[in-house]
């Protein structure tokens, strides 16, 4: 690194399904960096949300729960919410089915955006999403932007899903990765997009280890 004592942030972007959050967490590992999983706290106010039994709408109560709501992580970078672990209940197909709607709600989005920014703030950190590189860090040191064929996500979310005991089918999986890009990509409010000045990684073609490997050689070269 240039300057090894200056804080950096690696904006690490791409559609559902990309492999992201792998890669990130192993680059944050080999960088001796924080890793946030952005797509985790949006998750975690969908799965309370759903647990609460609220609309995906401004008001009231949403704007409670948001007050209310304290995220954290632990140590194997699980989220926390309200203290306690929820990692299997936001990964299931349930939050996955609603987490595009609720998190487009713009003082969702303004209330993570703003806890992500206060984190990044204090550490280098590589964070996951959709909106890091445009929205919530657009002076990034590092942007890259993770695409692949959508067929080949749905097995390796697919198999996943199965290690993890969910009962769930090929078709489902596809369903929902093709119908949360759509809906990420056209919300009006920090819409998943590529940043112009954004690496764009095909990782179709490449096992983990690679797509770790290729940001590893940009941050290394540029650095
Ligand atoms: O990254 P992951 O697939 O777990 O994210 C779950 C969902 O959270 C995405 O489909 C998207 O709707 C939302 N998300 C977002 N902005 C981010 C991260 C995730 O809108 N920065």
């Amino acid at each position: 690194m240039e300057n090894s004592s200056e804080n950096f942030i690696i904006a690490l972007d791409g559609g559902s399904g990309t492999g992201k959050s792998t890669t990130a967490k192993l680059v944050a590992k080999t960088l001796g960096i924080t890793y946030l999983d952005t797509g985790a706290m949006y998750r975690a106010v969908t799965y309370v949300a759903l647990q609460k039994g609220l609309k995906a709408e401004e008001g009231p109560a949403m704007d409670e729960l948001l007050k209310d709501l304290t995220l954290g992580f632990d140590s194997e970078n699980h989220i926390l919410i309200n203290g306690e672990s929820h990692e299997q209940e936001i990964r299931g197909m349930l939050v996955s089915n609603n987490v595009s709607i609720y998190c487009a709600l713009p003082s969702v989005r303004a209330a993570m955006t703003a806890q992500q920014r206060e984190i990044g703030k204090k550490q280098s950190c590589i964070l996951d999403g959709r909106d890091i590189g445009t929205v919530v860090f657009p002076d990034a040191k590092y942007k890259f932007f993770m695409v692949t064929d959508v067929a080949v996500r749905a097995e390796r979310r697919l198999k996943e899903l199965l290690e993890k005991g969910e009962k769930v089918t090929y078709e489902e999986v596809l369903k929902n990765l093709t119908e949360r890009d759509r809906l990420d990509s056209s919300r009006a409010n920090a819409p998943l997009k590529k940043a112009d000045d954004a690496i764009e990684i095909d990782t179709t073609h490449i096992s983990i280890q690679q797509q770790v490997q290729k940001i590893l050689d940009y941050v290394g070269v540029v650095a």
